[in-house]
């Protein structure tokens, strides 16, 4: 498989760093958790967009674009990746904010990835939970094309088959470290979201024949329907590669039953995953997307779902610029703290 084919413009860090987690194995006493960090993929802060953006962004300016459009929830990961790719590439970018949480919190409408959408001169405006986002880009890009814009639209966390490539490439990436340390991954954890993420890693373990499972750890749609989007994906994905039927529906596994109330809201143990994660280890996660899927694979490693000895790394998809958004539902662990 040879990705060189596509156009790409290199801007992340790359290879990111695979670690392992000493004190939150021991303090599970379960497999050996190692993590692969693409919340350090530069870009902002980071995150798993920045592999998705190079793929997305070289092709919008392959077709002549000096406008991109895109969009996510108000805290979008997405959303502020990309109003920070297109400041680099000097195009201009338009964000639609969908409010699928209804939250009124200030600091959720205005801190954390709103501020830094802006800071990074994006414009954004508000939609409604529910609205048909993609039709709504659709109406933006026909209002800028009459005044003579040459818009690009990027959907809902760069999920079509060209942001997949980013982590078809992440797979080969993943891979090569093991090779080259001699580790054997028993097991491989993310949170999927839109899909392009897990679509992307399954389509590349697959097609080299890795042998790791891939599990996703869903933070909106029920299983069945999270599953087949993934798959979908990844069919169109493989297309796009020349190799079709790489990847079959018995590849794509996803557990949600950590979503909780809906996209966006954190429960219980979305929180107690991000103090693990930040007092054991000393790495932030997020309340929407890597806490949910920390909190499932520390979920499954207490119900003994992988063995002792085995090694299970956890893909850190970043997010941690969301918590400046979320700082309300810390104040009842921080009171105990300020002394
Ligand atoms: C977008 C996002 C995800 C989900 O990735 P998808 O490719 O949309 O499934 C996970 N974690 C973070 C921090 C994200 O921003």
């Amino acid at each position: 498989m040879h990705l060189a084919r596509f156009p790409r413009i290199f801007l992340a860090h790359l290879p990111t760093p695979l670690e392992r987690l000493d004190r939150l194995s021991k303090e599970l006493g379960g497999p050996e958790i190692w993590i692969k960090r693409d919340d350090c993929t530069g870009l902002s802060t980071g995150g798993n967009k920045t592999r998705k953006l190079e793929f997305l962004m070289a092709e919008a300016l392959a077709q002549g674009a000096d406008t991109v459009i895109t969009q996510g929830a108000t805290q979008s990961n997405h959303a502020r990746q990309t109003a920070a790719f297109a400041a680099k590439l000097g195009v201009a970018c338009h964000i639609l904010l969908e409010d699928r949480t209804g939250s009124n919190d200030s600091n959720y409408n205005t801190n954390g990835n709103v501020l830094l959408d802006h800071l990074h001169g994006a414009t954004t405006s508000r939609r409604a939970g529910g609205v048909d986002m993609p039709a709504e880009m659709e109406l933006l890009a026909d209002r800028l094309r009459g005044d003579g814009r040459k818009p690009y639209i990027i959907p809902g966390g760069g999920s079509n088959p060209t942001g997949a490539l980013g982590y078809v490439n992440c797979a080969f990436e993943l891979v090569a470290q093991a090779n080259d340390r001699g580790l054997v991954i028993d097991h491989l954890v993310t949170a999927t979201g839109s899909a392009g993420t897990q679509a992307g890693l399954i389509t590349g373990l697959k097609a080299m024949n890795a042998g790791i499972p891939l599990l996703g750890i869903g933070v909106r749609a029920p299983k069945e329907k999270q599953e087949e989007n993934v798959f979908a994906l990844a069919q169109r994905t493989a297309e796009k590669l020349g190799c079709p039927t790489v990847v079959s529906r018995g590849d794509v596994v996803a557990d949600c039953s950590y979503v909780g109330a809906g996209y966006g809201i954190p429960r219980a143990d979305t929180l107690e995953a991000i103090a693990m994660f930040a007092q054991l280890e000393g790495i932030l996660l997020d309340p929407v997307y890597s806490g949910k899927g920390a909190a499932g694979l520390i979920d499954l490693v207490r119900k003994g779902h992988f063995s002792k000895g085995q090694r299970v790394v956890f893909l850190h998809t970043g997010g941690a610029a969301g918590l400046f958004g979320y700082d309300a539902i810390f104040a009842e662990e921080r009171k105990a703290l300020v002394v």
